[in-house]
């Protein structure tokens, strides 16, 4: 069997990133116990090399915790932190980006994203985020829990080529954003980072019949429920799943959904028990 594609183009970047990466939020910020390193550092063995974090991750303590899991593999890693909305001013997301260089200890992220919209007008934010990149401190930016509307509006100051990606709310019993904003990143050449992928703590109960028809998936191919619902998530070419795991097997267990092939009838089945359902007034958020 030829091996599976771990890695696509990011959004514009002529660049690939790992297609799941690792998610960073309530990871467990003490580094005196050492099992979310361990698990962040299997990650980057196993290529889930998109490390995703934010200030507002106990306001800078994960990103301190990231900083000893890269030590010595800066190179490896796709690092992304984001700036929170009432720190998205011109100067506050300069300041934003120097402190978390220095938490994560490194001179540049990879990319860097405005968390949610806030007060401040996008103009200010792009503006601050094209400074430090061509500063060097970050090779592109892009945009967290926005919409079609807001993307539009993004896309009218910033330009094609410009946002990287959206990070957006995406799991099985979540699909929202398959509606506009999914088509609108796939249109525009823009990344869809699909963060909780597991509903963060809502996974599919085994006992209940969504958790019994995923089982059912995963049987036919040897795998787990969640490796069917990374792996059904990633099917479309511009999506990049963060699934955060502070223990080695469960990194483990999520770096190995790519090497199944879905087939038409478990996307079928997948759609039928989890539908998309009718487009929400507002984009789902957590
Ligand atoms: P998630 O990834 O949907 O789920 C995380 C939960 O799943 C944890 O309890 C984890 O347990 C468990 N888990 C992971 N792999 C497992 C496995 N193989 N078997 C059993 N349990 C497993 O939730 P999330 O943290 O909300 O989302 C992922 C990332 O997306 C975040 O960490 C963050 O980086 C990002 N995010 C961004 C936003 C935003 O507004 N931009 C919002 C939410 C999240 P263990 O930790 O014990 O392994």
């Amino acid at each position: 069997m030829a091996s599976p594609q771990k890695a696509r183009e990011f959004g514009p970047l002529q660049r690939d990133v790992s297609i799941i990466g690792q998610g960073t939020w309530n990871i467990d910020e003490n580094p005196q116990r050492s099992d979310a390193i361990a698990a962040l550092r299997r990650g980057l063995d196993l290529g889930m090399t998109h490390i995703d974090t934010a200030e507002y991750y106990g306001w800078g303590a994960a990103e301190k915790m990231i900083a000893q899991a890269i030590e010595g593999r800066r190179e490896e890693v796709f690092l992304v932190s984001k700036v929170v909305p009432q720190n998205a001013s011109k100067k506050g997301t300069i300041a934003a980006c120097e402190r978390s260089l220095q938490s994560l200890r490194t001179g540049y992220l990879d990319c860097y994203l405005l968390h949610w919209r806030g007060q401040y007008p996008l103009e200010e934010t792009f503006s601050a985020f094209e400074e430090l990149r061509q500063e060097g401190k970050i090779l592109s930016w892009g945009v967290s829990n926005f919409d079609e509307k807001d993307l539009d509006e993004a896309l009218s100051i910033a330009g094609e080529g410009k946002i990287a990606c959206n990070q957006v709310l995406y799991h099985l019993r979540e699909r929202a954003i398959e509606h506009a904003v999914l088509p609108w990143c796939a249109e525009h050449g823009v990344a869809l980072v699909a963060y909780s992928p597991f509903g963060h703590d809502q996974f599919p109960d085994p006992t209940t019949p969504q958790g019994r028809a995923l089982q059912s998936v995963a049987n036919a191919h040897y795998a787990t429920p969640r490796q069917i619902a990374l792996r059904f998530l990633a099917r479309e070419p511009n999506v990049f799943p963060i699934p955060k795991a502070s223990r080695v097997p469960h990194v483990e267990e999520n770096g190995k959904a790519l090497e199944i092939e879905l087939t038409k009838s478990d996307l079928e089945l997948i759609d039928t028990v989890f539908p998309r359902g009718r487009k929400p007034r507002s984009l789902p958020m957590i």
